[in-house]
């Protein structure tokens, strides 16, 4: 929540996001990268900062990055420099970290997020790689108030670093920026874009300043703001806070401030004069990275359409509307499973109203990943063989239903189904009339009231047919022979 004195004032927001990259070995090392390892047994020297270790980078960890760099429209550069950013802390072993500072991988991106007439555009900075740290383990153990244990399976892990320039004006933007970013990683399948478990951290730069002003304020920069939902509630305390700093006629101090999500406010962490110097130079032990221009073509080729641009394919393509594009593109893997059914059934609608309607719901209580829907009983081409035998008029799409269920408990094709439960529509007109006739009989009050002008009781004979055959009737058929029988 917002303070109703924000009025006068302007939010200005950065984001640095560090995303872990998806990578089976660590970025300097051949160590495991797999989380929930037990502790301290995916390390190595050169993870651990053994005098003497070197390391070797990863090379699936720059395509990786570049990949992230080439959707977040940067110009990646064909030569970048590692170098040392030197600090002491327990869980960086070696006294540094392995980052990237002059000539980062890439810079000069854009982000694009918001529908329609509201969209907003935010610049990149820089997206550079660097090695993760190990972790300091201070809750959880008998003696946690005394001792402090650490973890160094982390140390060594591939980062992307992604900065913006200070382009976001509110919470819910730097919200929306999160969302979208993480979709497009998860999309490239480069980050798994989990926060809880830190494969996703946001650092947040916050200042503010009278509206119309051209001077940026002081900023803070928060820190330690571990899931999505204590975005927005970090910024918004922040604004605030500085509000009302200023409000009282203090001064804004340039300070790094933690997020306490127990409290759910910032609490002060240290301020510039204790800030590092952190001595960046290029590490000597590793050469300049070079990508030259063949491998740099290849990953260009391997980048698969994102989540916009299928979006706005969807809208365009399959005249899908913008809330059921929004929804179909959640996952990639989702997107990809109703692409393939709307594609192979030439029924897109049909595909989108079956996915939201049944499937998610079928998913979602099976627990389902929808990041990976390979285990889903049901298929694309499941989804467009049923609809296509509703098309055909072989089954109802009453019985569609019982038939979707059916495939989701059983895997089996829906013309197995069909046949087996002998679910086929009666479409016969002689066979219909029968059954129609003996309704009539048994509702012959309907049938009266239906004479005398109760058009409503129509409604209530065709679904007694559709009873009477388990559904399995053309209601078409059924309604066209009603209305004869009824007139004669
Ligand atoms: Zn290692």
């Amino acid at each position: 929540m917002i303070a109703s004195h924000l009025v006068g004032f302007e939010p200005v927001i950065g984001l640095e996001i560090h995303a872990r990259l998806l990578t089976d070995t660590k970025i300097f090392c051949g160590c495991s990268t797999r989380f929930g390892h037990a502790p301290n047994t995916s390390v190595c020297p050169v993870c651990l900062g053994f005098p003497g270790a070197l390391p070797v980078l990863n090379r699936r960890a720059v395509d990786f990055a570049a990949k992230a760099a080439l959707a977040l429209k940067c110009t990646v550069h064909e030569r970048s420099i590692f170098a040392r950013k030197n600090y002491f802390y327990p869980d960086l072993p070696k006294g540094y970290q392995i980052s990237q500072y002059e000539l980062p991988l890439a810079t000069a991106g854009t982000l694009e997020f918001g529908a329609g007439g509201a969209a907003r555009v935010v610049r990149i900075t820089r997206v550079h790689m660097e090695e993760d740290a190990g972790k300091s383990l201070h809750e959880g153990f008998p003696d946690s108030s005394r001792n402090t244990y650490l973890d160094y399976n982390r140390s060594g892990v591939p980062l992307v670093e992604i900065v913006t320039r200070p382009d976001i004006r509110s919470s819910e933007e730097a919200y929306d920026y999160l969302t979208r970013l993480k979709e497009i990683l998860e999309y490239l399948d480069v980050c798994d874009g989990n926060m809880e478990e830190g494969s996703l951290r946001c650092d947040a730069n916050v200042s503010i300043r009278l509206k119309g002003a051209e001077k940026f304020g002081t900023r803070t920069e928060l820190k330690n703001i571990n899931s999505f939902r204590f975005v927005r509630k970090a910024i918004d305390f922040e604004l605030n806070r500085q509000i009302e700093v200023l409000e009282s006629g203090g001064r804004i101090v340039q300070e790094t401030r933690l997020w306490n999500s127990d409290e759910e406010r910032t609490v002060s962490m240290r301020s510039k004069e204790e800030a590092h110097d952190y001595r960046y130079f290029p590490d000597p032990d590793l050469p300049l990275l070079v990508l030259d221009e063949e491998w740099l073509s290849g990953i260009h080729k391997s980048m698969i359409e994102l989540p916009e641009a299928r979006r706005r394919r969807f809208i365009e393509a399959y005249a899908t509307s913008d809330y059921d594009a929004g929804v179909l593109t959640m996952t990639r893997a989702l997107a990809e499973f109703f692409d393939e059914a709307a594609r192979l059934s030439g029924q897109p609608k049909a595909a989108a109203n079956w996915i939201m309607g049944d499937l998610l719901r079928f998913f979602k209580d099976a627990n389902l990943d929808m990041k990976d829907l390979s285990a889903s009983p049901v298929t694309p081409k499941m989804l467009a063989d049923m609809i296509l035998l509703v098309e055909k008029g072989t089954i109802s799409g009453k019985i569609a239903k019982t038939v979707m269920e059916e495939m989701y408990k059983t895997g089996k094709a829906p013309a197995a189904i069909v046949e087996e439960k002998g679910l086929v529509q009666i479409s016969n007109s002689g066979e219909l009339e029968a059954i129609v006739d003996n309704v009539m009989t048994q509702h012959a009050d309907a049938v009266a009231q239906f004479r005398s002008g109760k058009q409503g009781s129509l409604g209530f004979l065709v679904g007694q047919v559709m009873k009477a055959t388990q559904g399995r009737a053309n209601p078409q058929t059924v309604n066209e022979l009603l209305r004869k029988r009824l007139a004669g």
